[in-house]
């Protein structure tokens, strides 16, 4: 099966017995009744498996080339039961230009459990390796980085990973695997915020796990299920509807994202545009290696780096909505430096770019003259 048709079949394959309903039901259950103790039908409690859940759960191993799905009740829940898998005294290399949140998770909760966390550049794969210790058991690489986007090279990390035999995890939120699949490229364990484009219409928090190998995913189902941070029934409904449009919606995000790029990286109030497409993009060619196309996440600096002209900016988009997150049919835009990373300190932010004009735009699925115009009368 090719993606496109993955995206609406892929792990569908049980029509429900009792009508033919074509989507599955929403079981809003929490448990089931047994003949006899035991006696069910796979599924005795929602926290542990839920018809719904389990129906996209295979969805998600389908489009990732995996072979396990396994789903959360939000994106740093998925990032916590991978780390659950370590010990303390445990050692993590993790890219440095990271999610907000999954830097505040690893420093804030999973130090204090003693584990430590490299936080490094990983533009040069070849920069992993020196970090690397009889301690260490993960490597954790987000690509295309957020906010900079910069490109990691999965296969490089992957090559490194297995000759010292860590785990290798990639969030692979920014590209979702309409752009990018990196099971196939070596990596053991694929995350999601779930939230982003794979839901992809600002409805719900979700988080997800692909593996490939069966004794991981038996280790990653036994953190979901002991530690319990699982999604409800509802939510794995919406974001399996949304699933089923991913890819032509990642299409219009990249032809929206690649028209605005090129508009930003002319205009005259514009120092610099943070986008994989460029030719002069560091790392293009990993990016053209590795990704299908470039994807709708965008991130630039205004002429003078003033955070007031920055803010003065954001607050007058009319089209884009002034908001966290991403990954949405609506164009939003947000700055960093006060928002998503304001709990990262500023000179650990500067130090990868996170500067005090630096605006980030999700680009939605509008029609591109509108968020071309809108831009326009905002940037001024
Ligand atoms: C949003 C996001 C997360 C966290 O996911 P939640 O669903 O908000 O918990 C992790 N990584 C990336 C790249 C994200 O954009």
């Amino acid at each position: 099966m090719k993606f496109n048709t993955k995206t609406i079949h892929g792990g569908q394959h049980d029509t429900d017995p009792a009508y033919g309903s074509v989507m599955p039901p929403i079981y809003q259950t929490s448990t089931y009744a047994q003949s006899t103790p035991g006696g069910h039908k796979g599924f005795e409690y929602s926290r542990s498996g839920n018809p719904t859940r389990a129906a996209l759960e295979r969805s998600l191993a389908s489009i990732e080339n995996g072979n396990f799905g396994l789903a959360f009740g939000s994106g740093l829940a998925a990032i916590d039961a991978v780390v659950k898998l370590l010990q303390p005294g445990d050692e993590v290399v993790s890219t440095n230009d990271l999610y907000g949140g999954s830097y505040r998770l690893f420093t804030k909760i999973f130090e204090g459990f003693g584990i430590k966390f490299h936080f490094i550049g990983m533009e040069n794969a070849a920069n992993i390796e020196k970090y690397i210790t009889d301690k260490t058991k993960l490597i954790w690489v987000e690509t295309p980085t957020n906010p900079m986007m910069n490109i990691i090279d999965i296969k490089a990390a992957a090559a490194i990973a297995k000759k010292h035999d860590i785990l290798l995890a990639v969030d692979n939120t920014f590209a979702t695997p309409y752009l990018q699949q990196p099971l196939d490229l070596g990596a053991d364990i694929v995350m999601h915020s779930a939230t982003k484009y794979l839901g992809g219409h600002s409805d719900v928090v979700m988080g997800a796990l692909v593996v490939k190998d069966k004794e991981l995913a038996d280790r990653l189902y036994f953190v979901q299920n002991a530690s319990g941070a699982v999604c409800g029934p509802q939510d794995s409904f919406l974001v399996l509807r949304g699933i089923k449009t991913l890819h032509i919606r990642m299409q219009r995000h990249c032809e929206n994202g690649k028209a605005i790029a090129q508009y930003l990286n002319q205009h005259p109030k514009i120092e610099k545009v943070y986008w994989p497409g460029f030719a002069d993009h560091p790392n293009h060619e990993i990016a053209k290696s590795q990704m299908r196309d470039f994807g709708g996440m965008i991130s630039f600096v205004t002429k003078g780096n003033d955070y007031n002209e920055a803010i003065k900016i954001v607050e007058n988009l009319k089209v884009f909505t002034l908001a966290e997150s991403l990954g949405g049919v609506e164009s939003l835009a947000g700055h960093p430096a006060s928002m998503t990373h304001a709990s990262i300190p500023k000179e650990e932010r500067e130090k990868t770019g996170v500067v005090d004009s630096l605006i980030r735009l999700s680009v939605g699925i509008e029609d591109i003259d509108d968020l071309i115009a809108d831009l326009e009368q905002a940037i001024g």
